[in-house]
């Protein structure tokens, strides 16, 4: 027989106990202490470095943008400078020209004016969707948001043992449990944690015996990785 999750699932609003929320970060917080990578564009202090980083990760791994994320950054500075002479290799080096073009016409609606530090002003601009405004404000603007992606949603189904689907990252909610999971004041640490932890542990073949989650994971605890379609809650049951 299958045990239940301790801390029980969410309910159809997508709401969680306080203390399950509360030993999930507090687990993540301390696996991203001593796990979380380095990357300049995590360190920058630079709001339009970040930008163009978060813009390069799109569907691009880390390893392949480090090399030309430091190439621009170091001629450039600004949107203003990149405009003026731009880089025939930002992202035709990473075999994506038509990214390019995005990239100018972002650099054009962000030249003059002060850098956005709002979700509306970020969501305004070329090519910024919701994953790059929430990693902005909450990596570099310091403002709290929940960071979604294929991977963190993976781990939350697999975590609290709901199906998931391209759109469940849409759904009303599964935006609560995400706002709900995010600590009010360590949001940076947390959500680096989680981006990394469903990056290489929680990944298509979760490696559970490595995961700080896996004492309160439905998943891992029915020893099932992941665990059988049938065994989830349906989405039917969630769907706000
Ligand atoms: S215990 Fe396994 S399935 Fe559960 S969150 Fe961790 S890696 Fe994913």
């Amino acid at each position: 027989m299958t045990k239940s999750n301790p801390f029980g699932p969410p309910d159809v609003d997508g709401h969680i106990a306080p203390k399950s929320a509360a030993h999930i970060q507090r687990k993540l917080l301390k696996w991203g202490r001593a796990n979380t990578f380095s990357y300049p564009w995590r360190e920058t202090k630079n709001p339009w470095h970040a930008l163009t980083a978060e813009v390069m990760l799109q569907r691009t791994r880390a390893a392949q943008v480090l090399p030309i994320y430091l190439d621009l950054t170091t001629r450039y500075g600004n949107p203003e400078g990149w405009l003026a002479d731009p880089h025939p290799l930002a992202f035709t080096g990473l075999g994506l020209p038509i990214r390019h073009e995005q990239y100018r016409a972002l650099n054009q609606k962000l030249a003059g004016q002060r850098f956005p530090v709002t979700r509306d002003a970020l969501l305004s601009l070329p090519g910024v969707g919701d994953y790059i405004a929430s990693a902005m404000l909450s990596f570099h603007l310091g403002q709290r948001a929940p960071i979604v992606d294929a991977n963190t949603v993976r781990l939350y189904g697999r975590l609290f043992g709901f199906q998931t689907h391209a759109e469940t990252r849409r759904k009303t909610w599964f935006r609560r449990l995400a706002e709900q999971l995010t600590p009010i004041t360590a949001h940076r640490a947390y959500n680096y944690a989680l981006l990394d932890l469903s990056r290489t542990i929680c990944t298509r073949h979760p490696l559970c015996a490595r995961c700080p989650l896996r004492s309160r994971c439905v998943s891992a605890q029915a020893g099932m990785y992941p665990r059988p379609h049938n065994e989830l809650i349906p989405e039917r049951v969630l769907q706000m």
